[in-house]
């Protein structure tokens, strides 16, 4: 027997940040909407978990925090250079450290008091577009879903959905790692540490508990064959103040590991498909801005699917309005993360050592590329 297909306005696939804040948007204005996502709530993702404060209106107007006090403030930086070289500067605008742990389950509650119909533990397997124009999804259990909107925002890793229209497979991939750690540190302060290959950052999230993260090219990992722990006394040990944080430690969950990821900007329109959060575009995550460009994200679609739904626009003017913001603002933000991340990586251990001994020229550009890399509240 087949199973049965349920139907719904909008179909989002994938419960992250931008599935679940486009999600409760939109449902809050009496849009139906079916939210698929393969996973449960609520779990660990890798992820530095410092969120910049350009999201802090919207984090507030949408009840995800109730008083920004609730969580680490944090409006201290210290960069590390790979020699162990500290430099400090003011934060601007800072942020907030709060665990995905916490920030995801406590969307996931809002989207279901705003009426969302989710389905969690399953899959979406594909999605193909109808003669009448709907959208059908083909779910791993077996369940169909048919929607008139398809939205994906299954992360920097949904390529299996659609086709990437940017293939990245010339380009490096990375991994990711991370721990809560408890740590004698400042709640105030985010550090930035640098090493060959990659940089980690830690700060800390609720509960009195530090988020300890690092990325680096999936290469120097093989050297290591794959082995964090030997990744870890090989190369991360190396920057003496990295050094000196693991054996401070006392890990209190992890080591949590994502793989295969590249950055930039891909879609935001493709084939009637669109696109919200990572799923559009990665941004480095050096400024800590992905997670706030996945809320905007589903802050500049959620309007015109609602004057879409009221009949104000057409699709042509909804994709080409979102394009408008895709192709304009995003894909700017995005290349200024990459530009940054580059400056700070890509001349290699030695010129970042020489860097780190002219200490003038090196902070001034970093606070100005910061700034351009964040954006205004929305
Ligand atoms: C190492 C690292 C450190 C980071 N540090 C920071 C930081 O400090 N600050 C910051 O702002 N950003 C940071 N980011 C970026 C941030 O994590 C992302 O930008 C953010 O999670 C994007 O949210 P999203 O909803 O688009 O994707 P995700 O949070 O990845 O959510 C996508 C969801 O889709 C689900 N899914 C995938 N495929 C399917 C499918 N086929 N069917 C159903 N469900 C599916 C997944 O299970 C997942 O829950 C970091 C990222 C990494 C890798």
């Amino acid at each position: 027997m087949k199973n049965p297909s349920s139907q719904t306005n909008v179909a989002i696939i994938g419960g992250g940040l931008a599935g679940l804040s486009l999600a409760c948007l939109l449902s809050r204005d009496n849009i139906p909407v079916t939210l698929v996502e393969k996973e449960d709530y609520p779990r660990h993702k890798v992820c530095g978990e410092f969120i910049s404060r350009e999201s802090m209106d919207f984090l507030i107007r949408t009840g995800i925090f109730e008083k920004e006090n609730n969580y680490p403030l944090i409006d201290r930086f210290e960069l590390v250079f790979p020699n162990g070289k500290v430099h400090t500067c003011d934060l601007e605008p800072g942020g907030i450290g709060i665990s995905r742990f916490t920030l995801d389950h406590k969307l996931y509650q809002l989207a279901l008091n705003s009426g969302v119909n989710i389905i969690n533990k399953d899959k979406a397997n594909t999605i193909t577009r109808q003669e009448n124009g709907e959208f059908q999804i083909e779910l791993k259990s077996g369940k169909q879903l048919i929607s008139k909107v398809a939205v994906i925002a299954a992360g920097r890793r949904s390529t299996s959905l659609y086709k990437d229209s940017k293939p990245k497979a010339d380009r490096l991939s990375w991994f990711g790692v991370k721990y809560h750690i408890d740590l004698p540190m400042d709640i105030d302060l985010i550090r930035i540490m640098m090493f060959e290959g990659g940089y980690a950052g830690v700060s800390a999230v609720e509960d009195g508990r530090y988020c300890f993260c690092y990325l680096a090219k999936s290469k120097y990992l093989k050297k290591f064959k794959g082995n964090i722990d030997r990744f870890e006394e090989g190369l991360l040990r190396k920057n003496p103040e990295i050094d000196k944080l693991l054996n401070q430690r006392t890990i209190i969950d992890g080591p949590f590991t994502t793989s295969g990821f590249h950055f930039g900007y891909k879609q935001i329109e493709k084939d009637d498909l669109l696109f919200c959060g990572d799923a559009s575009g990665f941004i480095p995550p050096l400024t800590g801005n992905g997670m706030s460009l996945a809320f905007r994200n589903a802050v500049n679609l959620h309007p015109l699917l609602v004057k879409y739904f009221n009949g104000e626009i057409n699709w042509e003017k909804l994709k080409a309005d979102y394009r408008k913001y895709g192709d304009g603002y995003l894909e700017k933000r995005i290349s200024s993360g990459e530009f940054l991340q580059n400056l700070a990586l890509d001349p290699g251990i030695f010129i970042q050592t020489i860097l780190s001994g002219s200490m003038t020229l090196f902070p001034f550009m970093l606070k100005q590329l910061s700034k351009k890399a964040t954006g205004k509240p929305f």
